[in-house]
């Protein structure tokens, strides 16, 4: 019995988490896995419920359970709270105490949705790509300081890694990549940045551990322009925390469609935190009108990481590419010009659970 913690949290967070669930649950029995469900408050309506974005209470289920699944946290209520109680402290502190290290994020292109995508159809056509950024280190975590010297106003942050945050983060990424194409990019700097050699020599020290995978290395600057010149030529990406807050968000919006995007979070352990990229959208909070497809998306990827379960990941991805090529969408995902009447999130739910029956 697997025990998963569910999150929902703010504006259109339940709506989405509510159809992934009835999909885990589906995939779950379509392949004889077992779970058992928590629920538990993070972001604004924790705040509103108990004074504090994430309880501790929170954090305990959270470390018993294999797996969190959560919605999203945030709106306009909570804008001009104290930063201790903004709904985001919430999501940075539970990152923080489940020790994630990791963030996966998939940047895949479907066959019927090219035409979403800002790049001409013949080069995002086929793009199925892996961003793996380093989360707990480097510029956002270093020494960091604003003085003032002689009269003149100074600042600086600090990049700094050791050998074993680079190591634990590659070995994830060479696990990932043997999972997909068997490629592996590492984008560096190490023309010019000290610690970028420092991530070259480890991961060119993992490589002989992954024979199967081919490792390569890619200046960040040029993997951005490859990546809007000829995306389709990445599998699995691994980078430090501050190239990959860039490059992952790059990535993703060659897809064209926010509202399809998953992620997963991962530490020591197998435990992982499993979200969409959106946010709790409050402009259509509670009208029935979110893809919930990121979310549904990120289960696949929970099935996969936490549950070892890549069989349960791969029937929920196939199942929303059907959903798809039967030119179902959502409003955010109907492009200008398309004549298609959108459905709704249960809608969407539904469509995903009928091509789940057929398995
Ligand atoms: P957002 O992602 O919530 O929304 C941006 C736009 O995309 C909106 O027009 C929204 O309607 C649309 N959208 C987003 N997800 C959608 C979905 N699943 N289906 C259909 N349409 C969707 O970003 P924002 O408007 O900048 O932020 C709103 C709130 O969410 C803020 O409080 C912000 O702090 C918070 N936020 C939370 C997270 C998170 O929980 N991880 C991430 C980003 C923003």
């Amino acid at each position: 019995m697997k025990k998963i913690l569910l999150l929902p949290g703010d504006g259109i967070g339940p709506e989405v988490v509510a159809q992934a669930v009835r999909v885990m649950k589906k995939a779950a029995e379509i392949h004889g896995i077992e779970l058992a469900f928590e629920e538990d408050l993070i972001g604004g309506c924790s705040v509103d419920a108990t004074g504090t974005p994430l309880t501790d209470a929170a954090v305990e289920k959270a470390k018993g359970c294999a797996a969190v699944l959560l919605g999203a946290v945030g709106g306009p209520k909570w804008d001009a709270v104290p930063r201790e109680q903004r709904p985001e402290t919430g999501l940075l502190a539970i990152r923080k105490e489940l020790g994630l290290f990791a963030n996966l994020r998939p940047a895949t292109v479907y066959p019927s949705m090219v035409e979403a995508s800002a790049l001409r159809p013949e080069i995002v056509s086929g793009v199925d790509m892996l961003v793996v950024r380093e989360l707990t280190g480097g510029l956002y975590f270093g020494a960091a300081k604003t003085y003032e010297e002689d009269g003149i106003r100074k600042s600086y942050n600090t990049m700094s890694y050791d050998e074993n945050e680079i190591s634990r983060i590659g070995r994830m990424a060479f696990e990932a990549a043997r999972g997909r194409g068997k490629e592996l990019c590492h984008v560096h700097k190490a023309n010019v940045l000290e610690v970028s050699q420092l991530w070259l020599d480890v991961m060119n020290e993992l490589a002989p551990e992954y024979p199967d995978v081919n490792l390569t290395h890619q200046l960040v600057d040029s993997c951005a322009m490859i990546l809007v010149k000829e995306p389709k030529i990445f599998d699995t990406l691994v980078m430090s925390n501050l190239f990959g807050d860039i490059i992952s968000d790059e990535a993703a919006m060659i897809t064209g469609s926010l509202g399809m995007l998953p992620s997963a979070s991962l530490g020591e352990g197998g435990i992982g935190l499993f979200e969409p990229v959106h946010g709790s959208a409050p402009d259509i909070a509670g009208q029935d009108k979110a893809n919930p497809l990121a979310t549904i998306l990120s289960v696949a990827m929970l099935f996969e990481h936490s549950l070892n379960a890549p069989e349960a990941a791969a029937t929920i991805r196939e199942a929303v590419s059907r959903v798809l090529d039967a030119g179902h969408r959502t409003g955010d995902i109907i492009l200008p010009g398309q004549d298609i009447t959108p459905v709704g999130c249960t809608a969407m739910g539904d469509l995903v659970l009928e091509q789940l029956d057929k398995n």
